[in-house]
């Protein structure tokens, strides 16, 4: 689960961690009301107008602006407030259609009086898995490009791998320090800042944090100015008030739909959908649809109890996606008896009476004869396989 930037940074408030102070709005009066507010606490004139939506790259599409007063202010809130924001990581990026905003941090100008005596980082926490260790990624190259600094100048970002029994040591954070070449105050409040900002990684059950940037600002101090947070949501039943900030809105509404019917769904971006009994198959079908030339559109775990109306969900959820071809459903018939999943397929098939493309079924376990009869004998455009070889080259036939 991600977090917008308002969110986020108000629970590394709650460790500790030094943020850009702002306040969040949904119209252009409550901007104004934010302003007055922050000028009164912060006593600065400027602010920035930043769009709250689930994607980076924001200044690039222009959902990040710097107000020098009310005029401004009014009238970048109105600008950014229901636009359709393009960045880099919209769906398909600057060409597509952009991520509707619905909110606006208005956040204090942490950048004045001089802009020019500030610096920014680059500052993340993620989990290598290969190492089985958190590790911090972190560059002096900080700002609006990490990414050509990674792909071009790969030498400039730094990584600090951290062992899971004793956790972050202060001589890691000095080494963290020394290498984006602080001093002074700003070296002594980066180590408290790097400290805080672990343990909100590990408090929080977080997945991933990006600080990006990471500001060193004209007075020495050590602030987050932007923050990406993703939370593992496996650890969400333990923090019920980070959980209640999950914004629906911004998720893949056929994912929002398939966890509310308990199914465990992924949208990819491939042509075959597909439905699978256990995670384990699921992970396998996947393969052996790429290994026979498609891709899957999906990952979809039906879980135990395939039954009709479960199969029938399923269907109607994999056929929203308009780049599916196909459909393959490989399912195991171990607890379910895949005539009881067979006989599903064809009633949800029929009740739907809509679906245009070709299925692919192949199951295996009990019963699994009578079920390859029941489809082969429903005249419809339902085709069985008995191996798992078998039902990928007919997808391949299928979408060819
Ligand atoms: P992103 O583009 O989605 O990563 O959004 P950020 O919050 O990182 O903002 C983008 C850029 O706006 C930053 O890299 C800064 O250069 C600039 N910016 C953000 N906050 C301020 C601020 O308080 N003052 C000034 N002058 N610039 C800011
Ligand atoms: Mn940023």
């Amino acid at each position: 689960m991600n977090l917008h930037e308002y969110q986020g940074k108000e629970m590394l408030a709650s460790y500790g961690v030094a943020i850009q102070r702002g306040i969040v709005a949904q119209t252009v009066e409550e901007a104004v009301a934010g302003y007055e507010r922050l000028q009164n606490e912060t006593g600065t004139e400027y602010c920035v107008v930043k769009a709250q939506i689930h994607a980076g790259g924001r200044g690039k599409g222009g959902g990040v602006k710097l107000a020098k007063n009310m005029d401004d202010l009014k009238q970048y809130a109105s600008n950014i407030l229901g636009m359709m924001l393009k960045t880099p990581q919209t769906p398909g990026g600057m060409e597509g259609e952009g991520k509707l905003v619905r909110k606006v941090l208005i956040a204090e100008d942490c950048y004045a009086p001089d802009f020019n005596a500030c610096k920014e980082y680059y500052v993340s926490i993620l989990m290598d898995r290969e190492k089985k260790r958190n590790v911090i990624v972190y560059s002096t190259e900080g700002g609006m490009n990490i990414e050509e600094v990674a792909e071009n100048t790969p030498h400039l970002v730094h990584k600090e791998y951290i062992d899971p029994l004793v956790g972050l040591r202060d001589f890691q954070k000095r080494n963290i320090a020394f290498n984006l070449g602080l001093a002074g105050n700003a070296y002594k409040d980066f180590l408290k800042f790097i400290g805080n900002l672990y343990k909100a990684f590990i408090g929080s059950d977080a997945s991933l944090f990006e600080i990006n940037p990471c500001l060193k600002t004209g007075d020495d101090r050590i602030i987050a100015v932007d923050c990406k947070v993703t939370l593992d949501d496996n650890g969400l039943f333990r923090h019920l008030e980070l959980e209640a900030m999950r914004d629906i809105q911004e998720e893949d509404p056929t994912e929002v739909e398939a966890k509310s019917y308990g199914l465990n769904y992924v949208n990819l971006d491939g042509n075959v959908g597909c439905m699978v009994n256990g995670a384990g198959l699921a992970m396998a079908t996947m393969d052996i649809i790429k290994l026979s030339g498609g891709s899957p559109a999906n990952f979809l775990d039906v879980g135990g109890t395939a039954d009709a109306a479960r199969v029938e969900q399923a269907f109607r959820l994999i056929l929203k996606d308009p780049s599916v071809k196909a459909i393959l459903i490989n399912i195991f018939g171990g607890i379910v008896r895949c005539d009881r999943v067979a006989q599903g397929v064809v009633d949800a098939y029929k009740n739907m009476g809509n679906i245009t493309v070709p299925i692919i079924v192949r199951l295996q376990g009990t019963n699994a004869d009578i079920a390859k009869e029941l489809i082969d004998n429903s005249g419809l455009e339902v085709h069985s396989a008995i191996q798992l070889q078998e039902a990928a080259d007919l997808v391949r036939k299928m979408i060819a």
